[in-house]
C-alpha cells in the first residue's frame, strides 16, 4: 500500500516525555517535521493533529527480540515444550512465502503497540537468504515499523548440544536420514557467513533498517565463527544479536565445556562489547551480570516465551542491581499469541516487582527498557525519549476507553497506562512521524486478508502425518539424550 504520509502534529492530555520520570504529566502537543519531534508545547496543536486531549502519549516500545513468526507455532503442531525438545518441531514449519510470513508477523507486532522489531531471521531457504531479507525489509516498510534484520549465523551442534556426527551415531539408523535432512544444517565457513551478512546489509540497510550479525548462540557456533563475528564487528561497527543462556541445559552445557566459564570465554573471543545484545539471559549468574555490565552488553528478555518453553524466570531485579540494561522482546511466543507488547511489559513488571514493601523495580524501569533500551538494541540510537530532536515514535493510549470507571484521578497516567492497557486500548501508533496503527487497525496492510492468504498457502504445505509421527519420535529421542546428560560431554 506504499509509504504513509508524514503527520504534522500529535495531541495528548498526558505526555510521558521521559519514561524514567513520574507524573503528573503536562497536557501537550508535539509538532512533527520529517519524522522527528521539533517542538513540545503546552498549547493545543495549531493545525490538524492525531490524538486528542484525553490520550496518554508514551514513547513507543520496541520488540527487542523476535523471529517474525507469521505462522504461530500452535497452528502447525509445534506445541510448547522445553526448548531442547521443542526444537524437534522446527521441521514442521511450512515453507510458505517469507515475505508474506513477515508481513503478517510485523502487522501483528505493530498492532500490539511496538514501533520496531529485532528480527533474528529463520530462513525458509538458507540459499535464498538475500532474497528473503529483501522480502522481509519490504514487509517492514509496508507496515511502517523499524527493523533490525539479524542474519542467522551457526556452524555446529545443529541437532542437539553435541557435534552432529556423534548425535546421529547415538540416534542409530532409525530416522537417521530424516534427522539429517530436516534438522541437521551444514553452513558455510565463517568468512563466507560474514560476507553474506554484508551482502544483505548492502541490499537492505537504510534509515529504518539496521542489519546485524546473528550468532545463533554459543552452543550453535564454533569459536572460529564467534571470533570472526567479533572481529568483523570491531572493524565495521556492525552490531551483534545472539541468544544466550536461555535454558537450564544451555547453562549446564556452558559450564561443562568452559573451565573458565562461558561468559569469560566469550569475552576472550572479543564478543562482549556495547555492540552486542543478547536474548533471554535467564541463566546468567551474578558474575555473568557483572561482566555484561562492565562490557556494556544489553539483554533482550522474553518473559512469555521463557514461560512457554519452560526456560524459567529472568531476575530483572538482579539485572538492575548489577547495572545490566535490558529490553523487552516478544520472541513470537507471547501469552495467547497476541504479540501485545503492553501486556508483555506488565508481565515483566509483575513477575519482578518482588515481595518487599519497596518494589525491586518500578514500572517506569520497564517502559524505559521497552522504549529506550529497545531502540538501542534495534539500531544503536540512544535518544528514544520524546523531546525536541527525537524521532517521532509515539504510542497513544485511549484513556477514556482504558479507564471508563475512573472516579478519582490520582494523576498518574504512567501507572494507569502500564497497569491496564493492552493493544485494545491503542488509539494510534506513530513511527518516524507516520501513523501506522489507528484504533487497533494496521494501516499498511489488510492484516485479516494477509492472514487468510498465508494460512491457505501454509495449509497446502502443512506437515503430513508421517512428519508429525517423526517429530513425536524425535522429541522422545531428544528427551532421552538430555536426560542421560549427553550434552555434558565426556562420554
Ligand atoms: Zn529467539
Amino acid at each position: 500500500m506504499g509509504e504513509r504520509p508524514q503527520i504534522s502534529a500529535i495531541q495528548a492530555g498526558a505526555w510521558v516525555t521521559d519514561p524514567r520520570s513520574r507524573g503528573p504529566f503536562a497536557s501537550r502537543s508535539a509538532r512533527i517535521e520529517n519524522g522527528r519531534i521539533v517542538e513540545l508545547s503546552e498549547n493545543a496543536p495549531a493545525g490538524p493533529a492525531i490524538g486528542n486531549a484525553s490520550a496518554i502519549a508514551l514513547p513507543a516500545p520496541i520488540d527487542a527480540h523476535d523471529h517474525g513468526r507469521g505462522l504461530r507455532s500452535l497452528s502447525y503442531g509445534h506445541v510448547d515444550l522445553p526448548l531442547e525438545i521443542w526444537s524437534a518441531g522446527h521441521s514442521l514449519h511450512p515453507a510458505a512465502d517469507a515475505g508474506l510470513i513477515a508481513t503478517v508477523a510485523f502487522a501483528r507486532i505493530a498492532r500490539g503497540g511496538a514501533a520496531g522489531t529485532v528480527h533474528l531471521h529463520r530462513p525458509i531457504d538458507y540459499e535464498r537468504m538475500v532474497d528473503e531479507a529483501r522480502a522481509v525489509a519490504r514487509a517492514a516498510a509496508e507496515i511502517g515499523i523499524r527493523l533490525a534484520f539479524v542474519v542467522p549465523m551457526t556452524d555446529r551442534q545443529s541437532a542437539a548440544y553435541t557435534d552432529d556426527a556423534s548425535f546421529l551415531d547415538w540416534c542409530g539408523p532409525a530416522d537417521r536420514a530424516t534427522i539429517e535432512r530436516r534438522l541437521v544444517h551444514k553452513r558455510p565457513r565463517p568468512s563466507e557467513q560474514v560476507a553474506l551478512a554484508e551482502e544483505i546489509a548492502r541490499a537492505i540497510a537504510g534509515p529504518m533498517v539496521d542489519v546485524q550479525l546473528g550468532p545463533g548462540g554459543p552452543q550453535w557456533c564454533s569459536d572460529d565463527l564467534l571470533a570472526a563475528i567479533a572481529e568483523h564487528s570491531a572493524v565495521s561497527d556492525r552490531r551483534i544479536h545472539m541468544h544466550l543462556l536461555e535454558t537450564r541445559r544451555q547453562r549446564e552445557w556452558g559450564d561443562a565445556h568452559h573451565a573458565k566459564g562461558l561468559l569469560p570465554h566469550l569475552d576472550d573471543l572479543g564478543l562482549l562489547s556495547p555492540r552486542l545484545s543478547v536474548a533471554h539471559g535467564v541463566w546468567l549468574d551474578a558474575a555473568d551480570l557483572a561482566l555484561l555490565a562492565a562490557r556494556g552488553v544489553k539483554v533482550a528478555v522474553n518473559i512469555s516465551s521463557n514461560l512457554r518453553l519452560r526456560s524459567g524466570l529472568v531476575d530483572l531485579a538482579a539485572f538492575k542491581r548489577h547495572g545490566v540494561r535490558f529490553a523487552i522482546g516478544l520472541d513470537g511466543l507471547t501469552l495467547e499469541d497476541e504479540d501485545d507488547v503492553l501486556r508483555e511489559m506488565r508481565l515483566a513488571f509483575l513477575l519482578n516487582a518482588g515481595t518487599q514493601l519497596d518494589p525491586n523495580l518500578d514500572i517506569a524501569d520497564i517502559l524505559d527498557a521497552a522504549a529506550v533500551v529497545g531502540r538501542e538494541v534495534l539500531d544503536g540510537t540512544s535518544m528514544a525519549a520524546m523531546r525536541a530532536g527525537a524521532d517521532a515514535d509515539v504510542l497513544l493510549i485511549d484513556r477514556d476507553r482504558l479507564v471508563p470507571d475512573l472516579i478519582a484521578d490520582a494523576g498518574d497516567d504512567l501507572d494507569i497506562a502500564m497497569l491496564r492497557a493492552t493493544r485494545r486500548h491503542v488509539s494510534h501508533l506513530v513511527v518516524a512521524g507516520r501513523e501506522i496503527v489507528r484504533d487497533g487497525e494496521v494501516l499498511g496492510t489488510d492484516l485479516a486478508a494477509a492472514e487468510r492468504e498465508l494460512l491457505a498457502m501454509a495449509r497446502a504445505l502443512a506437515p503430513n502425518s508421517e512428519t508429525l509421527d517423526f517429530v513425536r519420535r524425535h522429541r522422545e529421542r531428544l528427551k532421552a539424550f538430555y536426560q542421560a546428560g549427553l550434552h555434558l560431554g565426556g562420554r
